[in-house]
Parts: C-alpha cells; structure tokens; sequence
C-alpha cells in the first residue's frame, strides 16, 4: 500500500473511505488502541487479524462510534465523526456492522428485523422497505424464511439476516467482528460466501476474523494488530508467505 497524504478537503475526492488518523483510547490504565493511522479506500476489503485482547473490537466499535476515543480523528467519507446528535446517527447509519452475536430482534420476524431501520433511521415508507428488505433476503439466500422469527432459524441463516439488515441501511462500508465465532463448524462457510459475493461487488469492508482462507482469497489488506497497535500491514500474499514482525510470526505459528 503507498501512503498518500492529503489536505483534510481532498479526502473525499481520493476515493479514501474511512480514515483513523492518531487515534488513541484508553479503559482506565489500559491504553486499547494506540496511534492507530488507518485508511480505507473505496471498494478496498480489510481483514484484521491479532491476537485476543489486541484492541480488534474497539477498533471496530470507535467507528461507528459505539466507543469514543481520547485523542485523534476518524473520519468517514470526508467527513469526520461528531460526538453525538443528528449528525452522528447519520454517519452512523453508513457505517453496518455484524456481530459475533447475531443481535436480531428476537419478537420480530426476520422480514420485519430486515425492515425496522429502513423504516426508522431512512425514512423509507413500509412498501418500499418491504420490497428491499425481500430482495437483500434473497440475495443472502433466505428469502424463504422471511416470516418466521429469529430463533427458528439456524445460526447461519440468523447471520445472513444480520448482514442483510445491515445492508437495508444501505451503508458505505461494513464492518464484520468475528462474524463466524460463534457459528456451527458447517455453517461458517455459507456465511463466508456472503461476505466473499458481498466483497465482489465492490462493498467496502472491514472484517476481524480468524478465517485465513477468507483473508487469503478477499482481502485486499491484513492489518495486523497486537498490544493495541497495527504492527503490520500487508497484502494477505505477503503476510502470511512472509510475515515481518515477531509478533506476526508468532501468531501465524500458533493458528495455521
Ligand atoms: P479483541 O477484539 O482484539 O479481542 P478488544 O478490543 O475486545 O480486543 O479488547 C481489547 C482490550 O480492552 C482487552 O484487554 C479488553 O479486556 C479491554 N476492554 C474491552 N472493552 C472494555 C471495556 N468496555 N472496559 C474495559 N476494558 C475493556
Ligand atoms: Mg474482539
């Protein structure tokens, strides 16, 4: 990855996407991120992977700003992310994220999970989140079980729908925290597959998880973290033939 530097107006017009720039925060006495500088591009895939405890959740949560941060900007398509208010959960709103946990609402069907936010934070009409909500569940390959409630689904499928209803809120970049971890051995993949068509088709996306073979065949990037810092960044070729740190090969030694 070249770095460019640019003028704060110049941010949008050069296809960065999201952009951390010094960003600090601390829990208490125990400094969770440290002089993060991170930049997305438009369209780019970002898997980012360390060890347990390396600060990859709160990377994820400061931006869409579930966590604040001491010190530092972050930035989302050129504009920078306000504290709170109307603007925020505007911003907030191009920023979906899938969880470990699938986070559905479990009185809701999924059509209607798929439906809410639509509805609530874009203003659409019922008619016509109905028909995009239909649509992002075929394209997850639930389709079929849109009236039926969370619990009746497979934790698969309650994943797809997850990453479906993010993806109602027609958001600029997704963010994915470990979205596999808590899936059954063989329901990890059709997960995968979603994110990996997702990804063809140009969605930018950052993805912590410990799936190698998505990170070989997605990314664009593997940012590795560790002790709250990106110690290393690389194309997944690169990093995983031929790490450069200790702690990269460290890690790499105890998960492949
Ligand atoms: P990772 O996702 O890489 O496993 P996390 O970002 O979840 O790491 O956590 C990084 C560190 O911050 C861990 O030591 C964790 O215990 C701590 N931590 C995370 N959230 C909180 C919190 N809300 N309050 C205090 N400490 C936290
Ligand atoms: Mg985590």
């Amino acid at each position: 990855m070249t770095e460019v530097s640019v003028a704060k107006e110049d941010v949008a017009a050069t296809g960065d996407l999201v952009v951390l720039k010094s960003v600090n925060k601390h829990f208490g006495a125990l400094h969770v991120l440290q002089d993060i500088d991170l930049t997305i591009a438009r369209g780019e895939v970002v898997v980012v992977i360390g060890p347990s405890g390396s600060g990859k959740s709160t990377l994820c949560r400061t931006i869409n700003r579930l966590e604040t941060t001491d010190s530092g900007s972050i930035s989302i398509d050129g504009k920078p992310l306000p504290d709170e208010g109307k603007e925020l959960a505007r911003l907030r709103a191009d920023v979906g994220m899938v969880f470990q946990s699938f986070n559905l609402f479990a009185h809701k069907t999924v059509l209607e999970n798929v439906m809410l936010g639509q509805i609530k934070v874009r203003k659409k009409d019922k008619k016509a989140a109905e028909e995009r909500a239909r649509a992002l569940l075929d394209r997850v390959g639930v389709g079929a079980q849109a009236e039926k409630y969370p619990a009746q689904l497979s934790g698969g499928q309650q994943q797809r729908v997850a990453i479906a209803r993010a993806l109602a809120m027609d958001p600029k970049v997704m963010l994915f925290d470990e979205p596999t971890s808590a899936l059954d051995p063989e329901m990890i993949n059709e997960v995968l597959e979603v994110m990996q068509q997702l990804a063809r088709d140009g969605m930018t996306m950052i993805v912590v998880t410990h799936e190698m073979g998505f990170a070989r065949s997605a990314a664009n990037r593997v940012v590795f973290m560790a002790d709250g810092r990106i110690v290393e960044e690389a194309a997944p070729d690169q990093f995983f033939s031929n790490p450069r740190s200790d702690r990269a090969k460290d890690f790499l030694s105890k998960i492949l």
